[in-house]
């Protein structure tokens, strides 16, 4: 029989306790705070979403693989594995390992940037545009016009606009091009994922102006489970396969093994030309460690090589994408105005649409999240004006381009009663929605100032 409920496809071992709270206890914790989520001890939060970096948890094999981990300095076993497994999944031979990504960001885009170089991806995740503005050159985003409308229902919104592509490239001049980088799933853009058709002509546009193809391969599976379910030609494909199909196209890759490789630290970069993964090799040794570890213990290699595996598991990645579906859409249902399709780690909530009687400048984003860890302790992280806006010369908000909260999901972290409990959370503020009220700042440092500003709910 085909069953309706996907259930979690793992049973558990190790249990780490919530600690319960009343809404009381929660409004004054929030007061404590400043009304900032980012300054709350993690022990008070009962459901936790802000974030799905490095918050998965690790499979027993995983923990199996820590005391198998190898301490050496040099050539130790774990980088034998790691090593192995990364030149199996992406083809390249030349594997360097990072302590995340961001630090293999600023190894390879320093190399390849500098004053006059152009980077253009289909969207920049905001640590990838960091180190390129920081080593002077200009980050440029193609995203498709699909990708930009957040109620719009499209397979693939996080598809690089190809046209508009070519005209940054003939723009800029081909010679000052650094990279294309192709992000997969597409982050900043809802987890949205790239085609397989899009990576082709990505291809074909770098092979007629000679330019490097890399792939910011973060969520490369969760990716590969859209390509099966939604472009012609993959149905039944396995997933590892679709994700090598993937690799075989670009010239490299830069993974945060964060995400997919279900680890709580780690990352890489992967090359296919030597002299590009020899000179990365000299600023690892300097930055972050030799190149048989990179910034990581022998125990991280470990868990590493073996997440890797284990996330193409196509019985994980179903149960995965289908219980962040499961919340995004009972949501939607309930009018809960949220970005569609549903992305593959997170669901995005345009609050802007849900407290339309909130105007920008006093934040309907941050209002939301406050209201979401009173009602229920639920931990999530505004994405608008408090995280991108700007400010005019008289000091007046510019607001970003949307007021949304982030509901991101760990992996493997909850079951589907934690996601019922959300659920319920929102129904509550549903009904009270007219009543929300907005936020102010009341402090704020100079910059990324949603991290530690404070607020003050107003009356
Ligand atoms: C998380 C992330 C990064 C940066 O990785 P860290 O491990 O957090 O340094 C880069 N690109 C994308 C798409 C990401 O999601």
């Amino acid at each position: 029989m085909q069953h309706k409920t996907i259930i979690e496809p793992f049973r558990i071992k190790s249990v780490e306790p919530i600690e319960m709270s009343t809404e009381d206890q929660r409004l004054e914790y929030l007061k404590e705070a400043h009304n900032n989520l980012f300054l709350i001890e993690s022990r008070k939060v009962i459901i936790d979403l802000l974030t799905d970096s490095g918050t998965s948890a690790m499979s027993a094999n995983q923990w199996a693989g820590i005391m198998r981990g190898d301490e050496s300095y040099a050539g130790a076993r774990s980088w034998e594995r790691m090593r192995d497994e990364i030149r199996d999944l992406t083809g390249y031979q030349y594997v360097i390992p990072t302590h995340q990504g961001r630090a293999g960001e600023s190894i390879l885009y320093t190399l390849l940037g500098g004053e006059g170089k152009v980077f253009i991806s289909n969207t920049h995740f905001d640590t990838t545009r960091a180190n390129i503005e920081f080593g002077g050159a200009t980050a440029i985003d193609c995203l498709t016009d699909e990708g930009k409308q957040p109620a719009l229902e499209h397979p693939f919104k996080g598809n690089m606009d190809i046209k508009q592509l070519e005209k940054e490239i003939l723009n800029s001049g081909a010679e000052n091009i650094g990279a294309i980088i192709l992000t997969v799933t597409n982050n900043s853009g809802g987890g949205q994922p790239v085609s397989m058709q899009n990576a082709k002509e990505v291809r074909a546009i770098c092979d007629k102006y000679n330019l490097l193809f890399v792939l910011d391969c973060c969520r490369i599976a969760e990716n590969s489970y859209f390509i099966e379910q939604r472009e012609e030609g993959y149905k039944g494909k396995d997933y590892r396969e679709i994700a090598q199909e993937m690799f075989g196209l670009a010239d490299g890759g830069v993974m945060s093994a964060k995400k997919d490789a279900l680890v709580n630290m780690g990352g890489f970069i992967a090359l296919k030309d030597k002299k590009i993964a020899d000179a990365c090799t000299n600023t690892l040794i300097i930055k972050e460690g030799f190149v048989t570890y990179g910034g990581l213990s022998g125990r991280d290699m470990e868990a590493l090589a073996i997440g890797l595996q284990e996330v193409f598991d196509k019985d994980y990645l179903k149960y995965r994408i289908t219980s962040t579906v499961y919340l995004g859409d009972r949501l939607h249902k309930m009018g809960i105005p949220v970005m569609r399709p549903i992305g593959g780690h997170a669901v995005y909530i345009d609050a802007k649409a849900m407290y339309p009687h909130i105007p920008v400048d006093e934040f309907p984003g941050q209002a939301l999240a406050c209201d979401l860890y009173v009602k229920g302790g639920i931990r999530a992280c505004e994405i608008g004006s408090v995280m991108f806006g700007k400010k005019d010369t008289d000091g007046k908000l510019i607001p970003a381009a949307m007021e949304l909260v982030r509901l991101a999901i760990p992996r493997r972290v909850y079951t589907q009663s934690h996601v019922d409990y959300v659920i319920e959370t929102f129904e509550e503020i549903l009904k009270e929605k007219d009543q929300a009220k907005g936020v102010k700042i009341t402090y704020e440092p100079k910059f990324l100032r949603h991290f530690t500003a404070h607020f003050e709910r107003l009356n």
